[in-house]
């Protein structure tokens, strides 16, 4: 990492919103970081500045063929005051898969951590107190080239910007009803479900939407070519717990690998609770509410660490899971590694940076 992070600071300092009020990710810190890339020269300028907008040629390649990538981690204060990011590490390896599938060259993951942590540092006084809150994390990198060929950029732009964000259960940890989606796919086998990319989001939303329109909150995506094996709930991992075993779909290069997912893997395991990766299919869990073997359902990820599963609607067909409320286990997962992120917890896995 030879290459040195210059920061400027803003002479105009915003006023702090109140995070009890701010909805998610509308409000945003005093700086950014920013990094530029140009074929030839490789990455170069890494800076901290004043948050800003940015002007660019229409014809840059993002706004056309969607060539970008993105992350998402939070930083939490702890109650003696330090600032905890956790597991950025792993963001900052899993946009380099990103930037892989999507031709985007690769980032130093060394020098990304420590322009973040020289932007966490610049803002620390954006980093909310009240238990529950945190500051997101946004990491992401944008094709710029204005050149209209469907080819990959020869130019991009790395920023990372952030925004307080309020308690995601200001009212209490609270299960939501999911739509089994039988007709929309988030990701087939050689696409780009396992990447971190605008395109994914941007083709998940009609379902979204049609689900809300039926008083769903979230739907749960089926393998894109059968149908018939569970990958994600909305943009979480997820995880069921059937006769003491807790199952999650194995990685199979449409799931995103969540890194809430493999702490919550690595937690169940330390504590002797038995975890398995592999094809959940919709029908098994349908049998194993009949047989009353499934016990808890939840998702996870880093805007809710954990979002148990109520109720699920597949073809009109529903079943209520552990009577609508939240699972024991869930509880525990949820409270363990929410103790670790905010510094209540001994951090015996390292995950605290
Ligand atoms: N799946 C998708 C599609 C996501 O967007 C996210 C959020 N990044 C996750 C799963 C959960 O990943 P993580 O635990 O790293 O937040």
């Amino acid at each position: 990492m030879a290459l040195t992070i210059e920061v400027e600071r803003t002479q105009a300092p915003k006023q702090k919103p109140d995070v009890s009020r701010v909805g998610f990710g509308t409000v945003f810190t005093d700086h950014m970081f920013m990094m530029d890339y140009e074929e030839g020269g490789g990455w170069h300028s890494p800076r901290v500045v004043p948050y800003q907008s940015i002007t660019m040629d229409p014809a840059a390649k993002v706004f056309h063929y969607g060539q970008t990538v993105f992350e998402g981690l939070k930083a939490y204060r702890t109650a003696d005051g330090r600032i905890l990011v956790f597991r950025p590490d792993q963001n900052f390896k899993r946009l380099n898969h990103s930037n892989d599938r999507m031709s985007i060259p690769h980032l130093d993951e060394e020098l990304a951590l420590e322009g973040l942590k020289k932007l966490v540092q610049t803002d620390r006084d954006w980093v909310p107190e009240v238990e529950g809150t945190s500051l997101y994390i946004r990491p992401f990198i944008i094709a710029t080239e204005p050149v209209l060929g469907v080819a990959a950029s020869k130019r991009y732009i790395f920023m990372i910007i952030m925004s307080p964000v309020g308690a995601y259960y200001a009212e209490g940890i609270r299960p939501v009803k999911i739509h089994v989606e039988s007709e929309f796919v988030r990701a087939v086998p050689g696409g780009t479900g396992s990447a971190k990319t605008a395109g994914n989001y941007a083709a998940s939303l009609k379902a979204q939407e049609e689900a809300a329109l039926e008083g769903y909150s979230q739907v749960l995506w089926l393998d894109g070519v059968h149908k018939k094996y569970v990958e994600e709930v909305g943009s979480m991992n997820v995880f069921f717990k059937v006769n003491g075993t807790v199952i999650t779909p194995a990685l199979n290069g449409s799931i995103l690998k969540g890194i809430t997912r493999d702490s919550m893997i690595q937690l169940l395991q330390s504590w002797g609770v038995p975890v398995e990766e592999r094809p959940v299919s919709i029908e098994e869990l349908y049998e194993a509410h009949r047989a009353g073997t499934l016990e808890e359902a939840f998702g996870t990820g880093t805007a809710a660490v954990i979002s148990p599963v109520g109720e699920l609607n597949w073809r009109g067909e529903k079943l209520t899971i552990n009577g609508g409320e939240t699972g024991e286990l869930s509880a525990k997962l949820y409270e363990t590694l929410t103790g670790i992120q905010s510094g209540k917890l001994e951090d015996k896995l390292g995950w605290m940076v």
